[in-house]
Order: C-alpha cells, then sequence, then structure tokens
C-alpha cells in the first residue's frame, strides 16, 4: 500500500509496543551497563499503557492517533526518553492535520519534524551517543528511498534500516549526554540504549502495518 489510514497505523503503533514491552529486559541491560538501569522499564511502562489506550479507543484521523499516543507517552514513560519519544509523535502533526490517509512524503516530514524537536529540545549533537544518532539516519534512508511507487512499509522498513546503521555507529561513540555521561570510554563498545529503542520503534512500526 502507498498509503496508511488509521486503522494501518494504530496496528503499526499496538505491533510496535507489543515489541518495545518484549525488549524491556535487554534495554534494561544495556542501560544498566552504560546508563542508570532505568530505559527498559521507562519504555515497558510507557508503551503498555500505550497499548492499553489504543485497545480501548478509535480515532478518526492519523493525527488524533499519534496526538493521543505522543501523550501517553509523556504521561506514563517518565526520564528523558519519556519526553523525546513523546516529541517524536507530537513535534509533527501539524504536517497530517485533517488527512485521513498519509502518503510516503507525509510520514517522512512527520517523522522528520519530531526529529528535529527532538534535537530542538534534548540539544544532543550528531555524534554526542544519544537516540539522535539513530533517528537521524532513519530519516536520512527514508529519504533515499523515498519515490512515488514506494509503499508504507518500504519506506518505515528503511526507517529501521537507518535506524540499525546508526545503532552500530553509536557503538564507538563517547557519550555526550544524559545519565550515560559519566561512563565515559567504558561505553565504547557498548551502543546507545535510546538508539536501540528508535530502532526497535521503526521495526515495530513497518512489520505492524497489518
Ligand atoms: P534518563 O537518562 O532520564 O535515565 P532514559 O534512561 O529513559 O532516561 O533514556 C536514556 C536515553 O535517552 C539515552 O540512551 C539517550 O538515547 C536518550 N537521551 C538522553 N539525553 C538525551 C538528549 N539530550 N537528547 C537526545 N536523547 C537523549
Ligand atoms: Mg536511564
Amino acid at each position: 500500500m502507498k498509503i496508511a489510514d488509521v486503522k494501518m497505523l494504530k496496528n503499526a503503533l499496538v505491533n510496535t509496543a507489543d515489541l518495545i514491552v518484549a525488549s524491556e529486559a535487554e534495554l534494561t541491560k544495556i542501560d544498566t551497563l552504560i546508563g542508570d538501569g532505568d530505559h527498559g522499564i521507562g519504555m515497558k511502562n510507557g508503551f503498555s499503557a500505550l497499548k492499553i489506550l489504543l485497545l480501548d479507543q478509535d480515532f478518526g484521523y492519523p493525527y488524533d492517533l499519534f496526538h493521543a499516543a505522543g501523550l501517553c507517552l509523556l504521561k506514563n514513560m517518565g526520564g528523558t526518553s519519556g519526553v523525546l519519544f513523546g516529541t517524536l509523535l507530537i513535534g509533527g502533526l501539524n504536517g497530517i492535520k485533517d488527512k485521513k490517509f498519509l502518503n510516503a512524503k507525509d510520514i517522512l516530514y512527520f517523522f522528520e519534524i519530531g526529529y528535529q524537536e527532538i534535537s530542538r529540545r534534548g540539544k544532543a549533537k550528531l555524534g554526542d551517543k544519544t537516540m539522535v544518532d539513530a533517528l537521524y539516519p532513519a530519516i536520512e534512508y527514508m529519504k533515499q528511498s523515498l519515490s512515488d511507487d514506494i509503499t508504507i512499509y518500504n519506506l518505515l522498513n528503511s526507517a529501521y534500516e537507518g535506524a540499525l546503521a546508526g545503532v552500530e555507529n553509536t557503538k564507538d561513540m563517547l557519550p555526550r549526554q544524559g545519565r550515560s555521561k559519566n561512563f565515559r570510554e567504558k561505553a565504547l563498545g557498548y551502543p546507545d540504549p535510546g538508539a536501540v529503542s528508535i530502532s526497535l520503534f521503526f521495526k515495530g512500526m513497518s512489520e505492524g502495518l497489518g
């Protein structure tokens, strides 16, 4: 499909919620090695609340869906990443207002503004070993794969591939933001937990469109 309606996007978010909740142990492990250990729990809290909300409610427009989902994550996730994941879904909302269907360009634009807002709020630069280092290549891969014929699945899958490449690169970065900053060289060799979460987010979204 070259467009996504609110039902497909809701399925995608439910699938993402399941994937992230199932990844709690992995995320906790990484954040324990190079952070304060709460990232897995925060992600689980936010995305399990999101799943309950999604199963309980129907939405008329993608705007309503992402707006409710972003607020839910902000409220239930806690930590820095709660604010930033909420921002990912709220920052780009103006660009999809009144649209019943989103095409590849709409979705790319939506996440690009979300990325810009995360950078503005969190002030992390590329190379600081944060989720931004997965989000930026996710956007870039989407831009490169954009064409008139691209399916939403392929677009989101290229975001996933970009994010994965970003996660790999974070292993060689020294942490310069958040709580992992104190770990300095000890963080080398490990990926940034927030970056891993971004890759899981796009994996869940692409595979869950249904
Ligand atoms: P906290 O740092 O408050 O314990 P979490 O453990 O939930 O929050 O999330 C940690 C993740 O948040 C990091 O792995 C990193 O990806 C991301 N992060 C932290 N600070 C920033 C920032 N200023 N900008 C972007 N991402 C950040
Ligand atoms: Mg933490």
